[in-house]
């Protein structure tokens, strides 16, 4: 195999994006994607949500420059994208002070078409049944996508200008000469050699960059979506509740979560006592999101071990957590106009890299110069993907990256103790 310039590990959404703008900059790039299909973890099991509102306030430039580059790849692509805004919809009073102060930081980052409504004004957006809603906060920014059309799309594009995509391959270490990348050791293909490694693996970020000694410290916590058969009430925000959230496709399909009160699924193995004083305040101050699983069998010992991956870095999801889903779609379906019936096609469950932090790590690293880390996007990563793209692409280019990336440098985690994100997700 002809040896590239850079190296991408990974083909989610992260990777596609970094490929894209590197190839587009006439860098030859090679994608490395252990999966069969591009998107073959979090990215094409994303509920599709391009939000701006509620992000942390250090991601929000990232956002507002993604958003603009969605724009721009929805042009050039065939993949669903609907500029519809994103709606939080308060049911009881009680819920309208998280809305205020989620006002007062959208406002803060510099969003100021970012509103709050009353319930008439909620109405307006969203077909209601009376007295469903107290208000809302309404950012008429946001977007949605079909996530796996949308990262299956930026990869042909990548192709397109010249991205290679190397499927069904593990990467199994970075190979480093002195303090510099040298290239990549692969499960089946042996060495390849190149000057810059990106690892954009999501989940699979923390075990392969253990092989050059740096830490990233990430859980994967499985968050469970549904996909509805069309119901007949239609609206265009992305709609996000304490008991459910949902987007609607054009075909009037709903695509739905359980909310801010949304309960994520964790295997407890060894792997957790790392770093445990620190996660502990973290899993406190979000008891109520997670449900921890000590049920070991069938996934035997490896997984008593390192959690979701097995010892040649294969995951197992836990079971898509339908109860939850179906008491999300209930409530949906109490608040919609003529209570519709909202029957389930499908359920699955994603793996979500949260950091301790929430924030992600994108960083070019000077030791071992020449690696990119672009991971741990803590549930936010299809949103921000094709800014993160632009700023992988310059690094390697030498060029100034072109938003501040300050906060998302990984030695933050080795300096202390960083803050624990307001919101689960
Ligand atoms: C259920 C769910 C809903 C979500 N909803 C939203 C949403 O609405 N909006 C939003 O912005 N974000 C959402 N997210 C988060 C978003 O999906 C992720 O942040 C984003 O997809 C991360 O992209 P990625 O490319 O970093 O990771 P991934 O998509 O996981 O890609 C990493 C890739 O690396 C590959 N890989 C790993 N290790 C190796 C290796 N050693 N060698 C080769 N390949 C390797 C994997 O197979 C994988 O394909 C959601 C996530 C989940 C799970």
């Amino acid at each position: 195999m002809k040896a590239p310039s850079v190296i991408v590990v990974g083909a989610g959404i992260v990777g596609s994006c970094c490929a894209l703008e590197l190839a587009r900059a006439g860098v030859d790039t090679l994608v490395i994607e252990k999966g069969l299909s591009v998107g073959w973890e979090a990215s094409s099991r994303s509920m599709g949500s391009l939000r701006i509102q509620g992000r942390e306030p250090a991601e929000i430039p990232l956002a507002v420059e993604a958003l603009r580059r969605w724009r721009e790849l929805a042009s050039k692509a065939e993949f669903e994208f609907v500029e519809g805004g994103n709606l939080y919809l308060a049911e009881h009073d009680r819920e309208l002070d998280v809305l205020r102060s989620l006002h007062e930081q959208a406002v803060s980052g510099g969003l100021e078409d970012v509103r709050l409504l009353d319930s008439r004004g909620v109405e307006r957006l969203v077909p209601l049944r009376d007295g469903a809603s107290k208000g809302g906060l309404y950012s008429p920014y946001d977007a949605q996508c079909d996530p796996q059309r949308a990262v299956a799309e930026v990869a042909r594009l990548a192709e397109q200008v010249g991205a290679r995509f190397l499927l069904g391959e593990r990467v199994t270490e970075v190979l480093v000469r002195g303090e510099k990348v040298r290239g990549v050791a692969t499960a089946a293909h042996g060495s390849i050699m190149c000057s810059h490694v990106v690892v954009a693996c999501g989940v699979g970020t923390p075990r392969l960059i253990r092989t050059l000694g740096l830490e990233l410290p990430i859980k994967a916590v499985g968050v469970t979506q549904a996909e509805s058969r069309a119901v007949s009430v239609t609206f265009r925000p992305t709609l996000r509740a304490m008991r459910f959230s949902a987007r609607q496709r054009p075909d009037g399909r709903l695509v739905l979560g359980a909310g801010l009160e949304t309960r994520a699924d964790q295997f407890v193995s060894l792997s957790d006592f790392t770093r445990l004083v620190e996660w502990l305040p973290r899993y406190w101050v979000h008891r109520r999101n997670i449900r921890l699983s000590f049920d070991l069998w069938p996934r035997g010992w490896q997984y008593v071990r390192g959690g979701v991956e097995g010892r040649s870095g294969e995951l197992a999801y836990p079971g898509p957590n339908q109860a939850l889903i179906d008491r999300a779609a209930r409530g949906l379906s109490s608040v919609l106009a003529g209570s519709p019936e909202i029957v389930i096609d499908r359920y699955w469950i994603g793996l979500v890299d949260h950091t301790l932090d929430g924030l992600p790590v994108i960083e070019s690293l000077d030791r071992p110069a020449g690696l990119q880390l672009a991971a741990g996007f803590s549930g936010h990563g299809l949103g921000i993907a094709p800014a993160v793209g632009g700023v992988v692409a310059a690094a390697v280019l030498g060029a100034t990256p072109p938003l501040d990336i300050g906060a998302f440098s990984i030695r933050r985690f080795a300096a202390g103790r960083v803050p624990i994100p307001e919101r689960f997700i």
